[in-house]
C-alpha cells in the first residue's frame, strides 16, 4: 500500500511547496512537469518559490498525455536526475508526471490546478498509446498540495466533472461487490467504504458545491483525494471505476472529445444505478442540482452514440466484471434503459 504522506488543501497552499519538499527530504533538485497554461497559473510560482530556497529547478512542458510524452519526460529525468517530480496541472499533466516518475523510480508530488477527476491523488494514470483505453498502475503521489485559490480560477465545468467522477463510486463499489460475490474477486471493505463515503459526502453537500464557494470545493477535493487513497488501499482502480466508467471509456471511443470524463461517468452512473434497481432519480437530481449533464444532448452526443457505448462497455475490459456482464443485455434493453432514465 502506497499512500501520500502529506495532503495540504486550502487557500494559498502553493506557498508551502518548499516547506513540504524539505520535510520530505527533497532539498536539492526538482523537475516540474506542467502544460503551458498550468505553468503560468501555478508552475512558475512553484519554480520561483523553490529556487528562492536554493533548489535547482528544471521545467518540462507537455501538451498531451501520450506514451510519447511519458517517454520524453523520462529522458528529461535521466538527463537532469532530479530528486522529485512535481506534476502541476489538471488531468493530463499530472498523469504524465505520475507515470514517468514511477517508471524512473522517483517520487512525485501532485499540484492540481483543477478538481476535475480523482487522478490528482490516485496511483493510476490515464495515458494514450497503450493498447487499453483505461488507466494503468503508476504510483501514488508522495504529497498532494491543492491550492483552492488556484483551483477556483478554473471554469466551474471542471468542478462539475469532478463531482460526476466521485458520484460514480456508487455503482463502482456495487460492481466490485458483485464481482466478489459472483467471481470471488478480492474485495476490500475498507477501500470500498472510503470510496462510497466520498460519493455520499459530495451528494449530501451538493448545495454547497457551486461557483465561487470555497467550502464546497474543499469538500469535493477531499472526496477526490479520498477516492485516490481508496485505490491505493485496494491496489487497483476497482473501488472507483465500474460499469459507469466502462460506459465513459466506450463513449470516448465512439465519440472522442465531446464531454469531460466525470460528466460522462455521471450519466453512466444514472443508468447503472437503474440496473441495480437503486434510486437513480436521486443520482440524476443531484447531478442536475450541481449543473452536470444528465442526458445525451447535454453531453453533446447523439442517441446512437449512447446506445453504441452501452453495447461496447462490457467488452472493453473483459476482466472487470460488472452488472453489464451479469445482465448481458440486448441492444433493445440498452435502448430502453437509456430512454427510461431520460438519457436519450
Ligand atoms: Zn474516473
Amino acid at each position: 500500500m502506497q499512500l501520500p504522506r502529506e495532503v495540504i488543501v486550502g487557500s494559498g497552499t502553493i506557498e508551502r511547496i518548499p516547506e513540504v519538499s524539505k520535510r520530505l527530504g527533497f532539498t536539492k533538485s526538482t523537475l516540474i512537469i506542467a502544460g503551458s497554461q498550468t505553468y503560468e497559473i501555478a508552475g512558475k510560482t512553484a519554480k520561483e518559490l523553490l529556487e528562492r530556497e536554493g533548489m535547482e529547478v528544471n521545467t518540462f512542458l507537455v501538451k498531451s498525455a501520450t506514451l510519447k510524452d511519458v517517454q520524453a519526460v523520462e529522458e528529461k529525468i535521466k538527463a537532469f536526475k532530479p530528486q522529485v517530480v512535481l506534476g502541476v496541472g489538471g488531468g493530463t499533466k499530472i498523469d504524465v508526471a505520475k507515470l514517468s516518475s514511477a517508471r524512473q523510480g522517483l517520487p512525485f508530488i501532485s499540484v492540481p490546478t483543477t478538481a476535475s477527476h480523482d487522478g490528482i491523488a490516485s496511483p493510476v494514470s490515464s495515458i494514450k498509446g497503450f493498447e487499453k483505453p483505461y488507466s494503468v498502475m503508476a504510483q501514488a503521489p508522495i504529497a498532494i498540495i491543492a491550492d483552492t485559490n488556484i483551483i477556483m480560477q478554473a471554469p466551474y465545468r471542471f468542478v462539475v466533472s469532478g463531482c460526476g467522477d466521485v458520484i460514480a463510486k456508487f455503482t463502482a463499489v456495487k460492481d466490485w461487490k458483485l464481482a466478489h460475490e459472483e467471481k470471488n474477486e478480492y474485495y476490500g471493505e475498507y477501500a470500498a467504504s472510503l470510496a462510497l463515503m466520498s460519493a455520499k459526502l459530495v451528494m449530501k453537500n451538493a448545495k454547497l458545491i457551486k461557483p465561487g464557494n470555497e467550502e464546497g470545493l474543499r469538500i469535493l477535493l477531499e472526496a477526490l483525494i479520498s477516492c485516490g487513497v481508496s485505490m491505493s488501499i485496494a491496489g487497483s482502480s476497482r473501488p472507483c471505476s465500474g460499469s459507469e466508467h466502462l460506459f465513459s471509456h466506450a463513449l470516448d471511443m465512439v465519440k472522442p472529445n465531446h464531454a469531460m470524463h466525470g460528466e460522462q461517468c455521471g450519466v453512466g452512473t444514472i443508468m447503472m444505478t437503474r440496473l441495480y434497481g437503486a434510486d437513480w432519480k436521486h443520482v440524476r437530481d443531484t447531478l442536475k442540482m450541481l449543473g452536470a449533464p444528465t442526458n445525451a444532448d447535454e453531453l453533446g452526443v447523439e442517441r446512437e452514440d449512447i446506445i453504441k457505448a452501452l453495447e461496447m462497455a462490457p467488452t472493453i475490459r473483459p476482466e472487470r466484471y460488472t452488472i453489464l456482464n451479469k445482465l448481458n443485455l440486448s441492444r433493445e434493453d440498452y435502448e430502453k434503459l437509456a430512454e427510461e432514465t431520460g438519457v436519450i
